[in-house]
């Protein structure tokens, strides 16, 4: 099945908004077999939108839209679809119950403007919206597909998941996809290339690899007419990746995540944890307080300054937390040596030194001084090394 993207918002060609979320779309299509043809932007104008909505579906036969469904005049989604296949929107009096009653549980009252959120045409049916106001519109009609979302990602994710990708994946009768992703840490994009490269060529199933900040992906997609001949095959690829890239290398699948894959060890073998970070200025600790079972695991956490950085010249990292500390394991991170390139940006080692009572290790990768992005992927290393340290002394 061919489909094609219309993010939707002046923002967007303004470059004030980076379009997240046809990014997102983009990676879940291959799980449901999609190709997706073309992407585009498109600002807040009707006449734009009803053109990009005719040319997309000339060439494809589902189009998501992503964003302008608000209740302002400037949110045009719905009525450029309704002009399109030439409807009416009418109130639907469902919709507009659960919406008066949304702003009700809020404490306040339902401006006028927002009766275009309970609208729907006939040939469209509504995607719940649990997070905000504006239900999606799933319009079929004439053999085309038309998906309407909204653009704050964390209303379109959960709407993508629970209703749309299960709807798209029943149109796709007769074929079965299996996917799986493993997630790598301390081998280079152009080794894994090497390593895996027999497995790259083929179609079936279809191996892609990603560089992403926690590593280096790779994403297995198999089809097949049964669900358990596409799982057998996917069980094959990854079985010969792991042979090939090295289970040590690997310290995840699919949605697992460095700081929930550390945290769920730690918790599993009952052991906590204390973070000191001066190069990382507290990434390492706020990534694992997002995760489920952090206080159960985490017992302190400091951010020491680096002091005046040392340039050209190696210090020892500074000392993890002091002897009263109780945590089984100590996670340091910390600047080890620093140089000034000619544009004033530094860049230098960063040392990653875990402890417990029995075990110690230290390692150091190379990452920029004051970049966030830098630091986000430092603190991921951190965190892979600090899975595999459980795994391996524990
Ligand atoms: P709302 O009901 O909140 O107005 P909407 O469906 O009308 O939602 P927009 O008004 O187009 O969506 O965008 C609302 C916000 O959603 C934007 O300010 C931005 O934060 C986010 N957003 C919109 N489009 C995208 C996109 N393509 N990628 C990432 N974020 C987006």
């Amino acid at each position: 099945m061919d489909a094609e993207i219309i993010a939707v918002g002046t923002e967007l060609l303004m470059g004030e908004l980076v379009d997240s979320n046809s990014a997102f779309l983009a990676s879940e299509f291959p799980k449901l077999g999609i190709s997706l043809k073309i992407a585009v932007k498109i600002g807040d104008d009707l006449g734009d939108l009803v053109n990009g909505l005719e040319s997309a579906l000339k060439r494809s036969d589902v189009v998501i839209t992503t964003g302008g469904l608000g209740p302002t005049s400037d949110d045009l989604t719905r009525e450029s679809i309704a002009r399109y296949f030439n409807e009416d929107m009418e109130v639907d009096p469902g919709l507009l119950k659960t919406l008066e009653e949304n702003f009700s549980r809020r404490g306040t009252k339902m401006p006028k403007t927002n009766i275009k959120q309970a609208t729907l045409i006939p040939s469209a049916i509504s995607l719940p919206n649990p997070r905000g106001t504006a239900p999606g519109w799933f319009v079929s009609k004439a053999s085309k597909i038309v998906i309407a979302m909204p653009g704050p990602p964390m209303e379109l994710n959960p709407m993508w998941k629970t209703h749309v990708a299960p709807k798209l994946a029943s149109l796709s009768e007769g074929v079965a996809i299996s996917t799986r992703t493993l997630k790598t840490f301390g081998r280079s994009e152009g080794e894994l290339d090497e390593l895996l490269s027999d497995l790259f060529g083929q179609e079936n199933p279809y191996l892609g690899i990603y560089s992403k900040q926690d590593g280096i992906h790779l994403r297995a997609i198999a089809k097949s007419p049964i669900y358990s001949e596409a799982d057998s095959l996917i069980n094959e690829i990854e079985a010969q990746i792991i042979e090939k890239v090295g289970n040590d290398f690997i310290w995840g699948t699919d949605d697992d995540t460095p700081p929930e894959v550390a945290t769920n060890l730690l918790s599993t073998k009952g052991l906590t944890l204390c973070v000191t970070e001066s190069y990382t200025g507290g990434t390492v600790c706020s990534l694992l307080s997002e995760c489920e079972l952090y206080e159960k695991v985490f017992l302190k956490g400091a951010i020491k300054s680096p002091g005046s950085l040392p340039v050209v010249d190696y210090v020892e990292p500074q000392p993890t937390c002091d002897e009263t500390c109780q945590a089984d394991i100590h996670l340091n991170v910390s600047p080890l040596l620093v140089k000034e390139n000619d544009g004033g940006n530094s860049f230098g080692d960063v040392s990653i030194k875990i402890e417990s009572q029995n075990y110690a290790t230290q390692l150091s990768g190379r990452y920029r001084m004051r970049n966030i992005r830098m630091r986000q992927r430092a603190s991921n290393h951190a965190l892979i090394e600090l899975i595999k340290f459980i795994k391996s002394n524990y």
